[in-house]
């Protein structure tokens, strides 16, 4: 795959699905940000993994959901490299809890961090990449935002509220080259996904067709794959990475 740009900023990239975007498109030859929120050692880690490959990694720490923070993360980045060719928005949290016992704040507190970050991660980006008239950007979303669970009202809301975001978005990037798009992961093995009971994720592998959650690289590849000049013609689309659970 080729990449025109140079450097990509990844949110919550310290662990997880955010680490394995990090360490592939590191591999394709970007200077990847590395963004954390918490625990330094993890990003520190990651980065001299990536370098001891020979691929380029910095650490930006901030909280994904300060706006502030946010604006001057990439201020920070534009004044490094000269530019921002791409975006991950991977930060994001869950709190489940049944409709009906969920609180307003427990709901909101889940859109802030997931959906309000993605805005403002969307709105920086398209105003450098404007400029630019070059970029792209991928938003993590999820299965669960097309299709909806019980117990997840307010991460349902976050998620499926990115895609339409992001096909929003797309629209006004499209005239000066920026696209935007989205990738719905089903189950993947996580930290989030670890803190499932076994027989509710017994329960979920029944039900996948390729009978097993993904590993964080197979999200990191369809990352790589949008975000790259193979995509080129490839906006607003929202790209399934289920294992067929959700065709
Ligand atoms: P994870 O293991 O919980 O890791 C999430 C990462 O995001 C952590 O590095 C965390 O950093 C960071 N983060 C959270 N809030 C942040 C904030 N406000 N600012 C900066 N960093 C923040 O989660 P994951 O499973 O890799 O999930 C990554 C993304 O994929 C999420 O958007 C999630 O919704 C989505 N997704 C996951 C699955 C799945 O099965 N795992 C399925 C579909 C979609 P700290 O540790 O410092 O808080």
């Amino acid at each position: 795959m080729q990449f025109s740009g140079k450097n990509v900023l990844i949110t919550g990239a310290s662990k997880s699905i955010g680490a394995d975007i990090a360490r592939v498109l590191a591999g394709y030859g970007l200077k990847v940000w590395i963004n954390y929120r918490s625990k330094p050692e993890l990003a520190e880690n990651l980065k001299k993994e990536i370098e001891d490959k020979g691929g380029k990694a910095a650490i930006i720490a901030f909280d994904a959901t300060n706006e502030e923070a946010f604006i001057e993360a990439i201020k920070v980045i534009v004044e490094s490299d000269g530019e921002l060719s791409y975006l991950v928005n991977n930060a994001g949290i869950t709190n489940d809890k049944l409709a009906l016992r969920m609180k307003t704040e427990e709901f909101m507190g889940v859109i802030d961090a997931n959906l309000k970050s993605c805005f403002v991660g969307c709105r920086e980006a398209l105003k450098i990449m404007s400029k630019q008239r070059m970029g792209s950007v991928v938003n993590i979303a999820s299965i669960i935002g097309e299709r909806g669970n019980a117990g997840q009202t307010n991460y349902a809301a976050s998620k499926g509220g990115m895609i339409a975001m992001s096909k929003s978005f797309a629209y006004e990037g499209a005239p000066r080259n920026v696209r935007f798009n989205c990738i719905t992961p089903g189950f993947v093995q996580t930290d989030m996904t670890n803190e499932l009971k076994e027989d509710v994720k017994e329960s979920y592998m029944k039900n996948i067709p390729l009978g097993r959650f993904a590993d964080g690289v197979e999200i990191a590849n369809a990352v790589a794959f949008l975000l790259s000049d193979s995509a080129s013609y490839i906006t607003g689309e929202v790209l399934k990475v289920n294992g067929g659970l959700y065709m």
